[in-house]
């Protein structure tokens, strides 16, 4: 299972013939790679089986619905392991829809909520955004979308659980627009709601799908209905089509209309109305992907952008999951594919160590099990075995130097001291912290005067799970406590003078991180803001690239 080994053997010719432009042309203009992101108890879990169902992956129903139930286990480790064990194998789920490949990526909520959620984003080429229609905007929705926003990532809205009294859906339009900056183009109109929801209105189509409660079609055929002033409709619905006819009205006169292009911008989202429970509306989120959601597109490398349909393979590690396998200890590295096409066997060049690779052992993500994956093109996540020499961030071609850029760390919004029982283990406490720093699964702070060292994390399982890997792959037992620090942010400035000086009278506050930045760590807000304003000369950074 080693994937890195002399290059003993020459297979490249083999399959010379087959990689032609034509080919991965064809591969990459089918190929559809996107993330949901909402906030917890919207429904993304619900509506994933769904999508999977309307795929055929049906038994990947069971898999999403697994995973759920385990994911309030307690942090005993095997429980975490077990729990990981499952998410990962529905982290990234690929299926076949109207000919295109679909690859749907995870992005881990509640508990599970940490950096990987926010770095899953930078892999997608689209985004589904799933809203509760009786809560509207959420707190972590705004996050996601401001990491969506970085890459002006297109997103397609779905207004969940309108089967349920919900909030006006004039208003939902509205908090979109006033809350998440993004403009509105509804797609579809919904009747009514609650107990009198009857169904949704296409805009653009003018028919009329029926909604129909039930839990178990996987077909998602409801009857449709054409024409808003079909007089079938008004015998079936004498009340609420008149009030539709004036929503209609109103909402093509207040809303934007329906633009590609806007939508291709990230300016614009469209919107539908449906119920995830009842497999209602979710058809057409799913054909509003493939019709409208952009193919792999060009990403920047540093030295020149990437077209996905050059031939020479390039990628790069996004997330990096320890103990994917309980029975084995190993970790893989999720690579996103930016260009050409992957073959199982191929060699590669890790950009950073500056080596050559042979890829023999490669996992993909198809349907509940992990395959061996034989090729792969831009879109698709491919799973490397990773044993500690990749890290995230890390870009891999046929030889060109290239760096994939936007990988973002987050300032985190938890942190911890940490301190061991057994003060000889200081060395092991420190390697596995710097590695695991280094391997993005929590970011470590080590104050410039002294002090215990600090770590940050976006979600709160991330320290548990960084407690039980210290204890089983570096022997280390190690405390974690409170700290009075609220709030991090990187610190640069050109001028050297005023970077030393801070270091100098706030060292206390100031640190470094696992790759060596300078940062400033705060005990509140205001803290903050007063900080800022008494070192005008500093920059202070929410977010930080992958260096
Ligand atoms: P997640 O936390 O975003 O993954 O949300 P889930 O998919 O687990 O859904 C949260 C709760 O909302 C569950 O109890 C679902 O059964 C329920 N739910 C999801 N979709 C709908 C819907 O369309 N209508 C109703 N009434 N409930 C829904």
């Amino acid at each position: 299972n080693e994937n890195v080994t002399p290059d003993n053997n020459d297979d490249v010719s083999a399959s010379a013939s087959a990689k032609t432009p034509a080919l991965i042309a064809r591969e990459v203009a089918r190929r559809r790679t996107f993330g949901i992101i909402s906030h917890p108890d919207a429904g993304k879990t619900t509506l994933t089986e769904k999508l999977l169902l309307f795929s055929g992956a049906i038994q990947m129903a069971g898999t999403v619905k697994a995973r759920k139930s385990g994911r309030h286990a307690t942090s005993d480790w095997m429980e975490i392991e077990k729990q990981r064990g499952i998410s990962v194998a529905s982290s990234v789920m690929q299926f076949e829809f109207r000919d295109h490949v679909v690859n749907l990526l995870d992005t881990p909520g509640h508990q599970d909520f940490s950096e990987d959620t926010y770095r899953v984003l930078t892999a997608v080429d689209s985004a589904l955004m799933v809203i509760d229609a009786a809560k509207g905007v959420e707190a972590q929705t705004i996050k996601l979308l401001d990491v969506c926003r970085m890459r002006n990532t297109p997103i397609v809205t779905f207004m969940n659980k309108m089967d349920r009294e919900t909030r006006d859906p004039l208003e939902l339009l509205d908090e979109l627009e006033s809350v998440l900056k993004i403009q509105c183009a509804p797609v579809t109109w919904p009747i009514g709601m609650g107990k009198n929801f009857r169904g949704v209105y296409h805009l653009l189509n003018d028919t009329i799908m029926l909604f129909k409660a039930g839990e178990e079609r996987a077909d998602g055929a409801f009857e449709i209905i054409e024409g808003i002033d079909n007089p079938r409709l008004q015998e079936m619905f004498p009340l609420e089509m008149d009030q539709l006819r004036m929503e209609v009205e109103l909402v093509k006169g207040a809303s934007h209309p329906f633009d590609l292009q806007e939508f291709l911008a990230g300016v614009q989202t469209p919107v539908f109305f449906g119920s995830a429970i009842n497999n209602f509306g979710v058809r057409e989120i799913l054909s509003a992907l493939v019709d409208w959601a952009p193919a792999p597109r060009e990403r920047d490398a540093t030295v020149r952008a990437v077209d996905p349909k050059e031939e020479p393979f390039t990628g790069f590690v996004f997330k990096i999951q320890a103990n994917m396998d309980p029975a084995h200890r190993d970790r893989i590295a999720f690579l996103r594919v930016c260009s050409g096409r992957f073959e199982r066997g191929m060699k590669v060049k890790h950009l950073r160590l500056g080596r050559e690779v042979k890829v023999s052992s490669v996992v993909t993500f198809m349907a509940s099990t992990r395959e061996q994956v034989e090729e792969a093109y831009a879109g698709d996540i491919i799973g490397l075995p990773n044993h500690g020499n990749m890290q995230i961030g890390d870009s891999f071609s046929e030889g060109e130097m290239l760096t994939f850029t936007g990988i973002p760390f987050f300032a985190p919004d938890f942190f911890r001291q940490v301190r061991i029982r057994n003060p000889l283990k200081i060395k092991q406490l420190h390697k596995g912290l710097q590695q695991l720093g280094e391997e993005g699964a929590v970011q470590v702070f080590k104050p410039v005067q002294g002090g215990e060292l600090v770590l940050g994390a976006v979600g709160v399982l991330q320290f548990e799970v960084v407690a039980s890997r210290l204890l089983n792959e570096y022997g280390v037992d190690a405390v974690f406590e409170g700290t009075s620090i609220s709030s991090a942010r990187w610190v640069s400035s050109d001028d050297k003078k005023a970077l030393s000086d801070f270091e100098d009278q706030l060292g206390h506050n100031v640190a470094y991180d696992a790759a060596g930045n300078l940062a400033y760590l705060a005990t509140s807000s205001v803290n903050l803001r007063l900080t800022q304003e008494r070192w005008p000369k500093l920059q202070f950074h929410a977010t930080r690239e992958h260096s």
